[in-house]
């Protein structure tokens, strides 16, 4: 059975009615990409000659809302439009009033100021709605964009991998700067270690975006759909730099371990808010890696620290303090 077969399967409630009518407009929708109205469904339902009525549709429709294999949009038209849920990440609307035509994006860093503002206040946020209303890109200058259609899965998936390998590159760069400026032997293993683990990684994710190009070879002539402008791998670049002003073996796992950790818990907390998808799938393993990581570097510490315990305890407090202050 294909995947969405079996998604079907597993929504009929256990000794549910069989309806075929109802596989059959849910199979439909479930093919159908971009926002539908009600109306837009009969339309396709009916392609083939298929007798259904139209009040079928609408009650259909409004049970996949209730079921969560439809979301409804609302675009300000005076009626509403649905997507489908499967596989399909939640996103934000950019809307052209010239075309009707809208597209999808994520912002992490939208999300991020989501999240602080509704903290902030105590409030519980349970759907946020961004909707942005102009005039696209193609509507604007005559140009057309790319002609066929492309999943926001498959564009997910590569804007995934994306920010995964632009993380894993600048986690490379700053092993290799780490293992370069290390004193210790051990110390310098490790992070030569980290270096080539990064690199094999980095072979391995490229390889797989190199294998979902194949499968679309127009996949990079779409725009982006996931945005993220610090995001994990400001964490290493950042990193990188503090190491360039010279510091010591202790202080250089420190910020490793910082780095490690921050890059774990943005790509989990990410990965884990989305919809089974490839994309979800690279998130949720690249956090993986990066807790392996986090996990050596943090062995290595308490390692090193028991090696070469601190000269003067005096000396660690007070450093304490004023970082405390
Ligand atoms: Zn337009
Ligand atoms: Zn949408």
């Amino acid at each position: 059975m294909d995947p969405q077969s079996e998604y079907v399967e597993r929504l009929r409630p256990p000794g549910g009615r069989r309806s075929s009518k109802r596989d059959l407009i849910v199979n439909v929708f479930l093919q159908q990409e971009g926002h539908l109205s009600a109306d837009d469904l009969v339309d396709v339902v009916r392609r083939d000659g298929r007798k259904i009525s139209r009040a079928t549709v609408y009650r259909t429709l409004q049970w996949m809302v209730e079921a969560g294999i439809a979301r409804k949009v609302d675009f300000g038209e005076g009626r509403f439009r649905f997507e489908h849920s499967y596989r399909h990440p939640r996103h934000f609307h950019l809307i052209c009033k010239g075309c009707n035509q809208s597209s999808e994006f994520l912002s992490s860093d939208i999300e991020g100021l989501i999240e602080e503002i509704a903290a902030t206040r105590g409030f519980e946020a349970r759907k946020s709605v961004v909707q942005i209303y102009g005039t696209c890109d193609a509507c604007r200058t005559g140009r057309r964009g790319p002609a066929h259609k492309v999943t926001t899965e498959l564009l997910f998936a590569r804007d995934a991998l994306r920010i995964a390998i632009a993380t894993e590159r600048s986690g490379l760069d700053f092993y290799r700067r780490a293992a370069r400026l290390t004193r210790d032997a051990r110390g310098r293993q490790v992070f030569q270690k980290l270096a080539d683990e990064e690199k094999e990684h980095l072979a391995t994710l490229e390889a797989r975006y190199a294998e979902l190009l194949e499968q679309d070879p127009e996949l990079e002539s779409h725009p982006t759909f996931l945005f993220f402008k610090g995001a994990a791998n400001g964490l290493f670049a950042a990193g990188a730099e503090e190491l360039s002003r010279g510091v010591d073996d202790r202080a250089a796992l420190k910020i490793g371990i910082r780095c490690e950790r921050g890059s774990h818990r943005f790509f989990k907390r990410y990965g884990e808010r989305f919809e089974d998808s490839e994309g979800k799938r690279i998130f949720l393993e690249f956090a993986e890696e990066e807790r392996e990581h986090l996990q050596l570097l943090m062995r290595e510490y308490r390692a090193l620290r028991d090696r070469q315990p601190k000269a003067s305890p005096e000396a660690g407090t007070k450093r304490t303090r004023r970082a405390s202050a």
